[in-house]
């Protein structure tokens, strides 16, 4: 298949695949991948694979990918992190490899999937010639079914998402997925952002471009297990929100504000009983409420701004999203 005009020079489109302990995927995905590619004609496609500090054979694996390709056409590269640091980082280092390459004018394309054969390889090309025909920045899928997925992850995500898009001042996609083809412009607008904790999801939407979205059924992964417990993905998704959304602060100071008032109307209408009627009974219950009332709210409080200050914290220090331990990348 051809897609868009014969001629022309060809383009290059980088895959970036985080990869962490896929070494039973990443046979199966490359081949997979290499089918696709072999259909596209007049493209050049090459990889990144980044191996975040697995602790299996995925490295010995790329390895072999990698010398296998010398032979052929097909470019592999790869990095190997010192230790797991995350998708988010993986996925940051592949996109920074592939605007680095070709004399630091990057690839035409590219495009971050997963290694677990969760991403349909063929939508490559679909996004490709969703990108050519529309002349949009950048392709994405978004899955419309999350069947194989357990119904309390899917209960959870959907409400991340819609609080996420009341709150925030950017607009995530429900179901939207690391699936995404970018042209060099976006990928250069992602890699500036600065921020050492990384919130894809957000970040995508918050440098803008013209985004065309694609719908593909939920495919469960090869082999092995999904990385993200719900106790991580709770984190991650309080991570995200905090990143992109500044309501809590805003939300904690309003509730502040109203319980200080009510606690005035309060003091006054207790003053005005007791000088009017008097009392019988000295309410201490009242204040026993109250105590704790205000004691529990400035917790609270205190423990969303703890939260900011923690990622200010996090971020000051201006560590390195990634540490590189091993790469076939001679261009730095
Ligand atoms: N991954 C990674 N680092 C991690 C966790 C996951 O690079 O710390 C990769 C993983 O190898 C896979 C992709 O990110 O290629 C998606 O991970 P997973 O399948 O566990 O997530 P899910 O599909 O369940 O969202
Ligand atoms: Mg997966």
């Amino acid at each position: 298949m051809t897609i868009g005009e014969n001629t022309r020079e060809t383009r290059t489109v980088d895959i970036i695949v985080p990869c962490y302990n896929e070494a039973r995927n990443i046979d199966a995905f490359y081949d997979a991948v290499q089918k696709t590619a072999a259909a596209a004609e007049g493209y050049d496609f090459s990889y990144i694979f980044i191996d975040d500090g697995s602790t299996d054979e995925t490295l010995t694996m790329i390895k072999q990918i990698a010398e296998a390709a010398v032979t052929d056409v097909t470019t592999v590269r790869y990095i190997s992190f010192s230790r797991n640091f995350g998708k988010e980082a993986a996925m940051y280092a592949g996109l920074k490899a592939s605007a680095a390459s070709r004399e630091g004018r990057g690839a035409d394309y590219a495009v971050l999937i997963d290694a677990d054969l969760q991403h349909p390889p063929e939508l490559i090309l679909e996004m490709i010639r969703t990108i050519e025909e529309t002349g949009c920045d950048s392709c994405a899928a978004r899955r419309v079914s999350r069947k194989g997925e357990p119904k309390i992850r899917s209960a959870f995500a959907r409400a991340f998402y819609k609080i996420m898009n009341r709150f925030s001042d950017i607009e995530i996609v429900d179901g939207a997925v690391d699936f995404r083809m970018m042209n060099r412009q976006m990928v250069r607008a992602i890699l500036q952002m600065p921020e050492t904790q990384r919130f894809s999801k957000g970040i995508f939407a918050w440098v803008g471009f013209d985004t065309r979205w694609i719908e593909f059924e939920n495919v469960e992964r090869l082999s092995g297990e999904s990385k993200w417990s719900l106790w991580s993905l709770a984190r991650y998704a309080i991570a995200g929100f905090l990143d992109f959304a500044e309501a809590p602060l805003k939300f904690t100071g309003l509730l502040g504000g109203i319980i200080s008032v009510g606690a005035v109307i309060y003091l006054i209408v207790e003053l005005l009983k007791t000088l009017l009627v008097g009392k019988d009974v000295p309410g201490y219950e009242s204040l026993v409420c109250l105590l704790l009332f205000f004691g529990g709210m400035i917790i609270a409080i205190l423990s969303v701004i703890g939260e900011y200050i923690g990622r200010m914290y996090l971020e000051a220090k201006r560590r390195p999203v990634y540490i590189e331990k091993e790469s076939n990348i001679d261009e730095s």
